[in-house]
């Protein structure tokens, strides 16, 4: 790890100048603290296609894409012209734009139990709303998320996405854990937890706060613990419970939304939720969020309702051209096809590798998405599984292939990788010689 480490210090010479006057100006020298690591991170200076180039001029491949946002290709010309004939007539008006309802329009073929959606600036909004909407809708206050998710840094939700061992609780009644200072006791008793991939510790929690709950929010594919599949049966469960419990369906679908398949996990299994909460893809590289919901919760928003959203920068007409642009342009079914043999050629290469080296790991993934879990265990299916994955061992994989050239994902083991339709099958072979001759020295 220390000649990784120096050989890093010596490749990012000017980030850590850059590094070294931001610390001065912003908490942790970053604008939030997921994007550093030790000694620092490095800087972005272009990026075009499945590459990125620094201050210091090395390139990468990047399979981070700003955590799953970009699915198109760094600066894709087809999002490019739509961002620039969207700058010529005008950045922002205050007024209504034609782009919205074509975009919903979208959208709603592809989620089709969807009747409306309202646009918002990030996942973090849309979950915080969609919660409102929820209790408006039920007229309860509780709601219920699964312990490893993460839905954003709001009050309600910032609550049990990674609790330290020894603070959990027990397996089929995890105890809530508050991540953040500064989040009202009041609020954060509304929050029960979960663990994913049990039905039957979910209908206990129901049944106990049946008049209590309002909502189950979940990611159908955890995808900030590494990747974590629903096992067979699981979602339709929930579905099943939510619906005899009177209580909202959901689904989180910021990381797998538009990505692996138009009409994300709720398309891949066949499961309708009762809202669904967008954000990363669906802005094409651009702040947007949205949420969306069945017709009859829909009618509680703000003017059919009393439920309140508002937003100054809702619906930006530069994010929404970018997201229509990506959407209707670039996304067809072709792109999901290639998207998804990726994904598979990455995740067999990983498993091959992993399998030569005997490295105790799991190989996790969906579409494209993937990732590796050094991990002793054969399946990891919630979050108390993936914690025992080794994540010093972790950092010193993520850093040897930084310093050959590639970003396998975020500096963080509970992320993962994402794939764009810019990525060549030739990328993917020069990244999997690269993981192999890292594990290599790594294991030597
Ligand atoms: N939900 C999920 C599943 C996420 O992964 C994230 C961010 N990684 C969020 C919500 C929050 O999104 P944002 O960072 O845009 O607020």
């Amino acid at each position: 790890m220390n000649t990784y480490v120096e050989e890093y210090i010596k490749r990012t010479r000017k980030s850590k100048s850059l590094y070294e006057e931001a610390v001065k100006h912003l908490p942790g020298g970053v604008a939030t603290p997921i994007r550093t690591f030790d000694p620092y991170p490095f800087y972005a200076a272009r990026a075009k296609g499945s590459k990125i180039w620094d201050v210091d001029g090395n390139e990468y491949i990047d399979y981070n894409n700003c955590y799953g946002v970009i699915i198109a290709g760094h600066a894709n010309p087809v999002v490019e012209k739509a961002v620039k004939e969207q700058i010529e007539k005008g950045l922002i008006f205050g007024l209504p734009e034609e782009k919205e309802a074509l975009l919903v329009k979208e959208l709603k073929r592809r989620y089709p139990m969807m009747d409306m959606f309202r646009f918002t600036n990030s996942g973090s909004e849309t979950t915080m709303y969609s919660l409102r909407i929820a209790r408006a809708y039920t007229g309860k206050d509780k709601i219920v998320k699964m312990e490893g998710s993460y839905h954003g840094s709001h009050d309600y939700l910032m609550i049990s996405h990674q609790p330290p061992l020894g603070k959990m609780g027990p397996a089929w009644a995890p105890t809530p854990f508050v991540h953040s200072d500064g989040i009202p006791k009041d609020t954060a008793k509304n929050t029960l937890v979960a663990p994913f991939n049990d039905a039957g510790a979910l209908e206990n929690i129901l049944r106990k706060h049946e008049a209590e709950v309002a909502a189950v929010i979940m990611e159908p594919v955890i995808g900030n613990c590494g990747v974590l599949l629903p096992e067979k049966g699981y979602l339709e469960d929930v579905r099943t419970l939510t619906r005899k419990y009177n209580v909202v369906l959901i689904f989180d679908e910021v990381k797998t939304g538009l990505r692996i398949a138009p009409g994300g996990a709720s398309e891949y299994f066949g499961v309708d939720p009762d809202i669904v909460c967008l954000a990363k893809v669906l802005g094409g590289g651009m702040s947007l969020g949205a949420f969306g919901a069945t017709k009859d919760i829909s009618s509680e928003i703000f003017p059919l309702g009393g439920a309140m959203h508002f937003g100054t920068y809702n619906g930006h007409p530069v994010s929404v051209a970018a997201g229509l642009a990506v959407l209707t342009q670039v996304l067809t079914d072709e792109a999901y096809e290639k998207l998804n043999l990726l994904g598979d050629r990455l995740r067999k290469g990983m498993r091959d590798i992993l399998e030569r080296s005997g490295i105790p790991a799991k190989v996790q993934g969906i579409g494209s998405m993937a990732t590796i879990l050094f991990n002793e265990l054969d399946q990891i299916t919630n979050y108390r599984e993936a914690i025992r994955s080794d994540k010093e061992f972790f950092m010193k994989y993520w850093m040897g292939c930084v310093t050959k050239g590639v970003i396998m994902m975020g500096p963080k083991w509970s992320e993962e990788s994402v794939l764009t339709t810019a990525h060549t099958e030739s990328d993917i072979d020069q990244t999997l010689s690269v993981i192999d001759d890292t594990l290599k020295e790594l294991t030597s």
